[in-house]
C-alpha cells in the first residue's frame, strides 16, 4: 500500500483542459489515411455560426464525439472533420439587424463586408466550446462553408447538375418570406396558430341579385379572387352552380364552382379562391386552370391590380379595406378565429404566394429513388427514418433553389446581353457573377461580347448538401475519396431531416446515383425542464459556458448520454447535470482508493468474492456492448452508473477493503482488473475523468485501449449479487437502529446462500 496515485482528493473540472491539450500534442485522434484498420467517416453537422450554442446542440455534438470515440475504440480509424456554417440567410438577417438597415440599401459589396465582420466577431466561441466538450476531431482543419473552396465546390456540383438537364427557370408561385424578400422552399416553411379574423362578406350573385355570404381571412385578395367553390353536396348552395358571383368593391364577375374543397362547416360553406391566399389556392389554379392576378409583388405590397389599395404592405390593405366594406355595410359579422399560418421558419413572418421566376433543381421524379435509398442506409434509431418517409411523402413541388440575397454562394450564371442566352462557366473555380468579369470570349449563339452576371445566390441548403462530398475530397482526390466516402456516418438533429438530410440525398442521387451515407444519426432536440423549446425570446434559455464552467465537460456529456433515449427529445436540466458531477466524483473516490494499491498479476485462484465481482463485471460489459453497438449511450451510461453506485462500490469495495489492505494478491488483481474495465467501458461517454485515471495510475491513455469484450460469465455468481445487497442492507439497517456505528462489532451469521463470502462478509460487517 502506498499513498494514492491520484493526489487529489476529488474530480475537478480544471483537469480537462490540461487533458485536452495533452490530447493535441500527442495527436491521440490524427487520423491516418494509410491506416490498415476498417475506416469510418463522419459527415459532421456545421454548426450554424452566431454568438452562442444552444445547450441541446452541445449535447447533441457531444453524443456525435461517442460515436467517433466508441468507434475507435471498436477498431476504426475514424475520420471526423470540423466544421462551420458561415452562409446564407441568418448572417445578412443578423447584419441588418445590427445596422438597423436593409442589405438591398447597401452596396452589395459593402454589405458582404460587413456580414463578414459581424462573422469574425461571432468569432470562435462555437470552437472553444467544441474544445472545452472534449471533441475527438480535427481542429486543425477546420472547414467553413464559406470559403472559396467550399463555394466552389457548390458551384461545381450545380454546374453538373445543369449539364444533366436538371435545372431548370420557371415563373410560378412561391413561398415569398416578406421580411426576409426571398423566395423559401416548402422545407423552410413552418406552421403557427395565428389570432387572425374571419370577415363575413356579402357577395351578389349576377344571374338572380341574390345576396351571399362568404367568409375570408384575407379580404385584400378580393382583387385576385377568380372563382368561388361550394361543395357540390351543400344542398344550401345547389342553385349556385353554373352561376356568377360579383365581387364587391372591384364589381367583377367569377364562376361558381362545385368542388370538393369547399368545407360546409368553415365559414357560410363558400370559399373564394384568390391568387394566392394560401397552398390550397395554388393548387386550386393549377387545377382549374385559372389565370393568377398578381396582387403582391416581391416587396410584399399591393400591386395596381389592387386599385387604391396600391402600395400598401398585405395587412395595410387588409385593414383599409375591411373597413371600406364595412362602411359599405358589407361585412355582417367579423369573427375572431385560431388560424394554421404558414411562417418563415427563420424570422417567422408570415409568408405570402407570389407569382415569381426562380431556378429549380428537380427532385419530384427523383422521390421513389430517395426513398429506396433511404432502406439501404442504417438509422439510428431506427424508427427516425420515418421523419424522412413521411417528408418526402409531402413533397409536391421541385426545389426552388435561387434566393435574391447577399451572403450566399453565387449562382455561376452569365447571360448574353444581345441575345439573352445562358452561359455557363467551367467548373472548378468561384465565381461572383454580380461583380467578376464574365469568363468568357463572346456568345456562341449570336457572337455578342457583352454579358450580365446573375444577381442571385443559392438556397444555403444547396451549400450544405454537398457536406459528405466537400468533406470526402470529392472531385480533388480520387483516392481519399474512394476510401472515405462509403464508410460514412450522418450525425444530426432532427429538425433538419426535411432540409438537410434530405436534401443531400437528392444531391448525392444526382449527382453520383449513390447514396449519400452508410449510416445517418438523427438525434431529438433539447427542451426546458418542463419539455418546452428552450429560446432566449421565451425566456427560459440555459447558457452552455456557464454549466460548463462549473459542472465540466464530462458531468454534460454524461448527462447527455445517461438523460436522453436514442432520438428523442431530452429536457434540460441543472439539477440532473449536477447529478452527473456527482457520479464522476464516486468514481474518482473509488479510483483514488484503488491507486494506492500495487496491481498485481492473476492469481491461480481467485477468492470467490473476487469471481462474483468479476462476473458481475463481464455482465454489465455485455449490456454496454449492446447499447453501443446501437450508439445508444443511454444503456451504457446508466449500466456503468449502477453498476459503480449500487454494487461495486457500496458492496464490493467494502468487502475487499481488509484482503486489499493485508496485500492479497487475488483481491488487488481484482480490483485493478474491475477499475481497468470500468474505465475503458466509460471511457467513450467520459473521456476526460476516465482518461485522467488512466493515465496517472496506469501510465498511459485510455483512449488508446479497445472497448471491453464480453467473456462468458458464472450466472450462478451474478444471481448472488441481489443476496448480497440485501444481507449488507440488513445489517447496516440493524447497526443503524440500534445506534450503532457501522464498524462497531456485531453478533449476526452469514447467510447459508453466501457462505462462500463469509470470511469478507464477516470483515466488512466485523461479525463476532
Ligand atoms: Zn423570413
Ligand atoms: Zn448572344
Amino acid at each position: 500500500m502506498t499513498e494514492p496515485k491520484l493526489k487529489d482528493k476529488n474530480w475537478e473540472a480544471r483537469f480537462e483542459k490540461e487533458l485536452f491539450s495533452k490530447w493535441n500534442t500527442e495527436g491521440l485522434y490524427k487520423f491516418d489515411i494509410g491506416s490498415p484498420k476498417k475506416i469510418l467517416s463522419i459527415d459532421t453537422p456545421p454548426p450554424y455560426v452566431s454568438g452562442h450554442w444552444h445547450p441541446g446542440a452541445v449535447a447533441g455534438y457531444s453524443l456525435y464525439d461517442m460515436i467517433v470515440r466508441t468507434a475507435r475504440m471498436s477498431g476504426y480509424s475514424v475520420y471526423f472533420p470540423m466544421c462551420l456554417d458561415r452562409n446564407g440567410i441568418v448572417i445578412d438577417r443578423a447584419t441588418e439587424k445590427k445596422y438597423g438597415k436593409s442589405m438591398h440599401d447597401y452596396p452589395r459589396e459593402e454589405f458582404i463586408k460587413l456580414c463578414e465582420q459581424l462573422i469574425t466577431e461571432y468569432g470562435d466561441s462555437i470552437l472553444e466550446v467544441a474544445k472545452i466538450i472534449g471533441m475527438s476531431c480535427d481542429f486543425d482543419n477546420v472547414y467553413k462553408t464559406d470559403s472559396e473552396d467550399y463555394r466552389t465546390l457548390t458551384q461545381a456540383t450545380f454546374i453538373d447538375l445543369w449539364k444533366k438537364g436538371l435545372v431548370y427557370e420557371d415563373y410560378r408561385p412561391s413561398n415569398y418570406c416578406p421580411s426576409c424578400k426571398t423566395v423559401i422552399a416548402d422545407a423552410e416553411v413552418e406552421y403557427e396558430e395565428k389570432d387572425t379574423t374571419l370577415y363575413y362578406v356579402y357577395f351578389k350573385v349576377k344571374e338572380t341579385m341574390e345576396k351571399v355570404e362568404i367568409a375570408t381571412t384575407r379580404p385584400e385578395l378580393l382583387c385576385a379572387c377568380q372563382a368561388v367553390l361550394v361543395h357540390p353536396d351543400d344542398e344550401r348552395y345547389g342553385h349556385l352552380h353554373g352561376k356568377n358571383i360579383i365581387i364587391p368593391h372591384y364589381n367583377r364577375e367569377v364562376p361558381v364552382i362545385p368542388h370538393g374543397y369547399a368545407k360546409p362547416e368553415f365559414g357560410t360553406g363558400i370559399v373564394m379562391i384568390c391568387s394566392f391566399g394560401d397552398q390550397g389556392d395554388v393548387a386550386l389554379f393549377r387545377e382549374l386552370n385559372l389565370e393568377p392576378i398578381v396582387a403582391i409583388d416581391t416587396n410584399a405590397r399591393m400591386t395596381e391590380k389592387a386599385g387604391k389599395y396600391a402600395g400598401l404592405s398585405v395587412t395595410e390593405a387588409r385593414k383599409a379595406l375591411a373597413e371600406d366594406l364595412k362602411k359599405d355595410s358589407l361585412v355582417f359579422k367579423e369573427e375572431k378565429i385560431m388560424h394554421r399560418t404558414p411562417v418563415c421558419e427563420r424570422c417567422k413572418t408570415p409568408i405570402e404566394f407570389i407569382m415569381i421566376k426562380e431556378y429549380y433543381l428537380k427532385q419530384l421524379e427523383y422521390l421513389d429513388d430517395i426513398r429506396k435509398q433511404a432502406d439501404k442506409i442504417r438509422f439510428y434509431p431506427p424508427r427516425n427514418k420515418q421523419i424522412l418517409i413521411n417528408w418526402i411523402e409531402s413533397v409536391k413541388i421541385d426545389w426552388p433553389i435561387s434566393r435574391r440575397r447577399y451572403y450566399s454562394t453565387e449562382i455561376p450564371l452569365w447571360y448574353c446581353k444581345s441575345c439573352g442566352r445562358t452561359m455557363l462557366p467551367k467548373p472548378g473555380k468561384y465565381y461572383r457573377p454580380w461583380i467578376d468579369k464574365a469568363p468568357f470570349r463572346k456568345c456562341p449563339k449570336c457572337g455578342g461580347k457583352e454579358f450580365i452576371g446573375e444577381t442571385r445566390v443559392f438556397d444555403t441548403w444547396m451549400d450544405s448538401s454537398i457536406s459528405n462530398l466537400y468533406v470526402a475530397k470529392y472531385k480533388k482526390d480520387k483516392q481519399f475519396f474512394k476510401k472515405v466516402f462509403p464508410n460514412m456516418l450522418r450525425p444530426q438533429g432532427r429538425d433538419i431531416v426535411r432540409t438537410w438530410l434530405f436534401y443531400t440525398m437528392l444531391k448525392s442521387r444526382l449527382l453520383l446515383k449513390k447514396r449519400a451515407w452508410k449510416y445517418a444519426f438523427i438525434t431529438g432536440m433539447g427542451l426546458d425542464e418542463e419539455g418546452k423549446k428552450m429560446s432566449k425570446s421565451l425566456g427560459n434559455y440555459v447558457e452552455v459556458r456557464p454549466l460548463l464552467d462549473k459542472y465540466g465537460a464530462d458531468s454534460y456529456r454524461f448527462w447527455a448520454a445517461a438523460e436522453t433515449k436514442l432520438g428523442d427529445d431530452f429536457r434540460i436540466s441543472v439539477e440532473r447535470i449536477e447529478g452527473a458531477s456527482k457520479f464522476l466524483n464516486k468514481l474518482w473516490n473509488i479510483s483514488r482508493f484503488i491507486s494506492m494499491f500495487e496491481e498485481r498479476e492473476k492469481p491461480e485462484h481467485l477468492a470467490e468474492a473476487d469471481r462474483w465481482i468479476l462476473a458481475g463485471l463481464e455482465e454489465l460489459v455485455k449490456g454496454c456492448e449492446n447499447g453501443y453497438k446501437e450508439y445508444d449511450f443511454f444503456v451504457p451510461a446508466n449500466a456503468i452508473r449502477d453498476f459503480v453506485w449500487n454494487v461495486f462500490a457500496p458492496h464490493y469495495i467494502e468487502m475487499v477493503k481488509s484482503r486489499a489492505y493485508s496485500g492479497d494478491q487475488s483481491a488487488l488483481y481484482t480490483v485493478h482488473t474491475a477499475l481497468k474495465t470500468l474505465l475503458k467501458l466509460l471511457a467513450p461517454i467520459c473521456p476526460f475523468v476516465t482518461d485522467k485515471i488512466y493515465r496517472d495510475v496506469y501510465n498511459a491513455s485510455v483512449h488508446k485501449e479497445q472497448l471491453p469484450k464480453a467473456q462468458k460469465w458464472d450466472r450462478k455468481l451474478t444471481r448472488l449479487t441481489e443476496k448480497v445487497i440485501e444481507f449488507d442492507s440488513k445489517i447496516w439497517k440493524e447497526k443503524k437502529e440500534k445506534n450503532l456505528p457501522l464498524n462497531a462489532e456485531y453478533g449476526a451469521k452469514v447467510p447459508k446462500k453466501l457462505m462462500m463470502f463469509e470470511t469478507d462478509l464477516r470483515a466488512m460487517h466485523k461479525l463476532k
